[in-house]
């Protein structure tokens, strides 16, 4: 006999398990499959742990600066499994409160791995228990949260052993800080990683084989981000295609071809941060012919795949991998499913990288702007220029506004800079209630802030910026 649900939902990160609270909020009857941890990767290895590591590098690194503040202290030491404990703690405790909120909302946690059987008017739904044996669930509907994993190349090297060469799992809870570090990628996980460890006084060096680091962001983001991690001692080789990866007698050795030349360079450790593949695999989606392109779930705008009663959203979709994006989608495509119209608001989808100085940015760089054909007007304010920024010492950094000189529409905005992962909300907001350029301008800003440079570099794109 099977249980028989509304919805069964297979992953419990971000996407999957807030899915499954609409749901439970919904009056849907609901199971939710989890092969590891509640929470996912962003709760137990991903968005959360990293916080916790950055916070420890970045309170050391500011003891370095204490005479900065007119401040003095003796001596600073860090005890490296306490940083890596508090981490794990951390994670812990968010873990046990998805557990708490999936009861409060009457969601079943069903333990064990999740395979898919062809049924109507859905697929069948076989978990393979963590505690042995095995369970068939039914339902009307089951949504696909499964997530992604880190990409690996393993024909050059880059694949983790668990040892010398990490992805961002292992570098996540590793023995001992390393003196030297490689990074291969510049992307959110590979920067996030080099901060970390060069706050804590690693020499690190990072290879990104385009052009620029942080390639996703606004180009001028890109050069102060590189300008500004120099400062701090990081290393960067750009335009770096790594074509190979060995271990040497201590560490680790990476070849890589820049301007026409082959250059090697050696570390204790590598943490290889070249991307993400979704989960796709084991769950019996060949099977049920479910369409998957370059790895990731083929879905419409409501998060239905081509197969009856089975949607898919989060990272296995594809990109952006964000996890904040997955949850988006998980109330979304939940609210189709219980048969709200017009469910699926398209709202810009933010993107933050917790370095130092972090960068926050949402919708077109001023690139994109360009290629769409629009008459883009650009705005900037940087941080020295703000009396907050100044009076905390993080003058670091600038807000550059962009936007439809035809319409007045903020098209995007990008932000790099002491706590714009915060602050980058302010413009989202303002995107998705499609401000104009008078009512943006028009908002007060409260002083002394460092958002007060978003208002500025919103002025400063119309000829009206006051402190500069
Ligand atoms: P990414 O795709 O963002 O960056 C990978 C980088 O590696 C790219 O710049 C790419 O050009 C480079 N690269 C690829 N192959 C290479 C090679 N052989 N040699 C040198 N460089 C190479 O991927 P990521 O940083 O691994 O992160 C994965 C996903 O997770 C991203 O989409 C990211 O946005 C997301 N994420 C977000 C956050 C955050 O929001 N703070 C944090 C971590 C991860």
């Amino acid at each position: 006999m099977a249980d028989a649900f509304d919805l069964v939902v297979i992953g419990s990160g971000p996407g999957g398990y807030v899915a499954a609270i609409r749901a439970g909020q919904l009056g849907l009857k609901t199971a939710i499959v989890e092969r590891e941890a509640l929470g996912g990767v962003c709760l137990n290895w991903g968005c959360i742990p990293t916080k916790a590591l950055l916070k420890s590098g970045e309170v050391y690194e500011q003891l370095g600066h204490l005479g900065d503040y007119g401040l003095a202290a003796e001596g600073r030491s860090y005890d490296f499994a306490k940083v890596v404990e508090r981490s794990r703690k951390v994670a812990k405790q968010l873990s046990a409160g998805v557990a708490f909120l999936m009861k409060k909302n009457k969601i079943e946690v069903v333990d064990g791995t999740a395979r898919l059987q062809a049924a109507t008017p859905a697929p069948r739904v076989v978990v393979e228990l963590k505690a042995g044996g095995a369970r068939t669930l039914t339902a009307r509907s089951v949504i696909l949260a499964t997530g992604a994993r880190a990409r690996v190349i393993p024909a050059v090297g880059l694949a983790a052993d668990g040892d010398r060469v990490w992805t961002y799992r292992e570098a996540m809870v590793p023995r001992a800080a390393p003196q030297s570090l490689l990074v291969v990628g510049s992307g959110a996980i590979g920067i996030e990683f080099a901060s970390f460890y060069r706050a804590l006084g690693a020499e690190v060096t990072v290879l990104e084989a385009l052009p620029r680091i942080l390639p996703v962001e606004d180009e001028e983001i890109s050069a102060a981000a590189h300008k500004a991690f120099e400062k701090r001692g990081l290393k960067f080789h750009v335009g770096a295609k790594v074509t190979g990866l060995t271990k040497t007698r201590t560490g680790v050795a990476i070849t890589f071809e820049a301007d026409g030349k082959a250059e090697t360079l050696e570390a204790e450790r590598a943490i290889v941060a070249v991307g993400i593949d979704g989960n796709v695999e084991g769950l019996g989606l060949e099977d049920l012919g479910v369409k998957i392109d370059r790895g990731h779930v083929v879905v419409d705008s409501d998060g239905a795949t081509n197969v009856a009663g089975l949607y898919a959203i989060g990272d296995v979709v594809g990109p952006p991998w964000l996890a904040h994006k997955a949850s988006h989608e998980g109330v979304a495509c939940v609210e189709h499913i219980a048969g709200f119209a017009g469910a699926h608001i398209a709202a810009p989808i933010p993107g933050c990288t917790y370095s130092t100085p972090q960068v926050a940015s949402v919708g077109l760089t001023e690139a994109q702007a360009k290629e769409k054909g629009l008459q883009v007007k650009v705005g900037r304010f940087p941080f020295r220029a703000n009396g907050k920024a100044i009076a905390a010492g993080e003058t670091e950094g600038l807000v550059k506004t962009v936007f439809d000189g035809a319409t007045g529409a903020l098209v995007g905005a990008h932000m790099i800079g002491g706590e714009v992962t915060e602050m980058i909300q302010g413009f989202a907001l303002a995107m998705t209630l499609e401000a104009t350029e008078q009512e943006i301008m028009a908002t007060v800003f409260p002083h002394p802030t460092m958002s007060e440079a978003m208002h500025e570099a919103a002025l400063d794109a119309f000829g009206r910026v006051l402190h500069i």
